[in-house]
């Protein structure tokens, strides 16, 4: 393989019938969105809080919410950047057949990506749902009553505890998620992880089970991960200015 990054991609790219990728939050830090590890990013900022306290600590409940209407704004002006716009060409093209992300901002959906090609690992934060019923519940009306005087939101349906659609840590993975995502790892040929640290469990564990079933594996991440010594290549390097000229 050639030694240039560019090269080697464009040829693995080529060659391959079925590529998955796998993105983290580092392909939407340049649209706005701070990743979670990186100097001044949201695990600097606040710290996450663990599933088995939002379900048993009242005061952990008011500063989830506190922690997502203070970032809201940002995610909700994000917009695509242009390593999103290059995933969702390839995907349009038939270049790549699945993205799976870890990433709970919709911007792959927003891109241009049908939802069908999207399996999103660790939920969705544009919107929430009873941890007991699964009713789901729009944001604008609790963040209004949240707002006015610190109101938590309960199910109208259930009376059961509202969270956002997210996966926090400590809390189950989604079922149908994570067997849709481990069936596509397996059958792919080519698996591309974009932007993340690798070190949330289990998404990270779909590169050695992409590679035990005879995918080549490409990681591209403008720092080091663990997961550098598995792959066929490990790019580093800036997302955006890497995807949109792959071939400079
Ligand atoms: P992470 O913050 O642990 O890792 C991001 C990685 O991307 C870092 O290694 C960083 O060096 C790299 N990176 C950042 N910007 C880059 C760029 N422009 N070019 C190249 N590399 C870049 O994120 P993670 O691995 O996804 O794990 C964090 C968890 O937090 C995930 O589960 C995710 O759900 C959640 N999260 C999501 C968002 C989002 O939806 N946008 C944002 C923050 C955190």
């Amino acid at each position: 393989m050639s030694t240039d990054p560019k090269d080697a991609f464009k040829t693995l790219m080529a060659e391959s019938r079925n590529t998955v990728i796998f993105t983290g939050a580092g392909i939407s830090t340049e649209s706005g969105i701070p990743d979670f590890r990186s100097p001044g990013g949201i695990w600097t900022q606040n710290k996450p809080i663990p599933f088995q306290d939002f379900i048993t600590s009242e005061e952990a409940r008011l500063e989830t919410w506190r922690q997502k209407f203070n970032v809201e704004q940002t995610m909700k002006n994000a917009k695509p950047n242009v390593g999103h716009l290059a995933i969702s060409q390839m995907v349009a093209c038939g270049q790549v057949g699945k993205i799976i992300t870890q990433n709970i901002d919709g911007l792959h959906q927003a891109s241009g990506v049908p939802e069908s090609k999207i399996i999103e690992l660790h939920g969705n934060t544009t919107y929430a749902r009873c941890l007991s019923c699964r009713t789901r519940h729009e944001l604008d009306p609790i963040r209004d009553a949240f707002q006015r005087d610190e109101t938590l939101p309960v199910c109208e349906t259930c009376g059961g505890i509202v969270k956002t659609a997210t996966i926090s840590f400590g809390q189950p993975m989604p079922e149908r998620e994570m067997l849709e995502a481990q069936s596509d790892t397996m059958s792919c040929d080519l698996f591309i992880a974009i932007g993340s640290s690798l070190v949330v469990f289990p998404a990270a564990a779909l590169l050695p089970l992409a590679k035990e079933h005879g995918a080549k594996l490409v990681i591209l991440n403008r720092e080091k991960t663990d997961f550098d010594g598995l792959a066929d290549l490990a790019i580093r390097a800036e997302i955006g200015d890497f995807l949109s000229n792959p071939q400079t």
